[in-house]
């Protein structure tokens, strides 16, 4: 076996950086977390975590550490009929998860520290080389350095660099809405509750959840065209006017309303690696595979990433094999969460006759019987997923 300085070294100490972390070093593993911030701010990201993320997540034996940043969210209001209880209509009988990003990365990292990982924070990673063993090149107050490991674990997010050095192909799927989010307080909105409401007519979504300390993640989704793109405070008036348009609790805005966080919108186009392994590297959370944030999914698919590499690089001494079976197996459950919102914005969000015809079929049933919407985004990618799941949510015969 060539000679290494690591056993796995991260790049990204975000949430699927610092989750592999933690779990590899509580099996035994030498782990190093690369992490260019020295403390993480709000960067307008994932706060809602729904009932199949927080299964996850305590399987990694996380659960503790994202609670200490928000709080529990038993109900989710959708405008359907009453609120759901999650914990009553979820096959793993959870509730959801509401938290502040940032403190939820510090908890994160803190928890693969004292896990006994090394982390050196603001430090830069400048290169990623394939190979046998994989390097990471990397920037530290003005010096560079190289270390070599069994495998390298890319974790740099969205706009990760590290899957372009590494020379992964990205296949990526264009949607033509924006993704805005704001931390508010002082919202007339229930506690207990996340509120998601999909608007066809207007082909905008809301999402709102409590996070705790009187702070409340606030989004919105809107089609690009023809709308003012939403970044910063100034825009809060229309963010505000557009989501009053969009749900049919519009009260919930009212109050004492303020804006405690950047205002900030993200395209919604999906880009993702077929393949998120080769020759040393793998890929995990939204480097792998950026979901459509809409749809609140990244974060478990994260956590998902997490368990699935961690189990085959502990399940097979072989990393090179172990690195494959993950991506195949990343492909197969991602593809599910894919598919499953690519439904839920064919029904709910495109606009033009061929939506309009969609809808007139399926609207009257799912308000019958909401029941008939896949609950793949709830629920998680175990959840069946094939024509008789798509005929039935489009009102057409099985
Ligand atoms: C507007 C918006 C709303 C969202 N809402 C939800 C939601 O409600 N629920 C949900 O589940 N998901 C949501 N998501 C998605 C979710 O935020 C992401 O899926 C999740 O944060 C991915 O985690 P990650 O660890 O892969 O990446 P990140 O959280 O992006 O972490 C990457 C880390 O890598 C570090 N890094 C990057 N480059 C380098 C480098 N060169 N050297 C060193 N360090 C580096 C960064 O500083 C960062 O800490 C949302 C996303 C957006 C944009």
């Amino acid at each position: 076996m060539p000679a290494h300085d690591y056993d796995v070294i991260v790049v990204g100490g975000g949430l699927g950086g610092s989750a592999l972390a933690k779990v590899m070093t509580d099996a035994g593993a030498r782990v190093l977390v690369l992490e260019q911030e020295a403390r993480f701010k709000d960067r307008v990201r994932g706060e809602f975590m729904p009932p199949w993320g927080v299964a996850e997540a305590r399987r990694l034996g996380l659960e503790d550490a994202l609670e200490t940043c928000g709080c529990w969210v038993p109900h989710l209001e959708m405008g359907l009929s009453q609120p759901r209880d999650l914990v009553a209509t979820t096959p793993h009988a959870l509730p959801a998860l509401g938290f502040s990003h940032p403190e939820m990365q510090e908890a994160s990292l803190q928890a693969a520290a004292t896990a006994g990982a090394d982390v050196r924070r603001e430090v830069t990673v400048i290169g990623v080389e394939p190979g046998e063993p994989p390097r990471v090149r990397f920037r530290n107050s003005g010096s560079a350095e190289t270390l070599s490991a069994r495998i390298v674990v890319a974790s740099d997010g969205r706009n990760s660099a590290a899957r372009k050095w590494a020379g992964f192909a990205v296949t990526r799927q264009a949607h033509p809405f924006l993704f805005a989010g704001v931390l508010l307080t002082g919202l007339a909105m229930p506690r207990d509750m996340a509120h998601y409401f999909l608007n066809p007519a207007v082909a905008m979504v809301v999402g709102l959840v409590y996070e705790g300390r009187d702070r409340f993640r606030a989004y919105l989704a809107y089609p690009t065209e023809g709308m003012e793109r939403l970044q910063g405070e100034q825009t809060l008036p229309r963010f505000l006017e557009y989501s009053r348009r969009t749900t049919v609790f519009p009260n919930f805005y009212d109050g004492s309303l303020r804006c405690i966080g950047p205002l900030a919108s993200f395209t919604c186009d999906e880009d993702w690696v077929e393949h998120p392994y080769s020759n040393g590297v793998a890929l995990i959370g939204d480097a792998a595979a950026t979901s459509d944030p809409a749809y609140g999914q990244g974060m478990s698919l994260t956590l998902r990433d997490v368990r699935t590499l961690s189990e085959a690089l502990l399940g097979n001494s072989d990393w090179d094999s172990a690195g494959h079976d993950y991506a195949v197996e990343h492909q197969r459950y991602f593809s599910v969460i894919h598919t499953s919102c690519e439904w839920l914005r064919q029904i709910f969000q495109e606009q033009g006759p061929e939506a309009d015809r969609r809808r007139a079929a399926a609207m009257p049933r799912i308000q019958e019987d909401p029941t008939r919407i896949p609950d793949h985004i709830i629920s998680g990618p175990e959840l069946p997923i094939d024509e008789g799941v798509r005929a039935r949510f489009f009102g057409e015969p099985a």
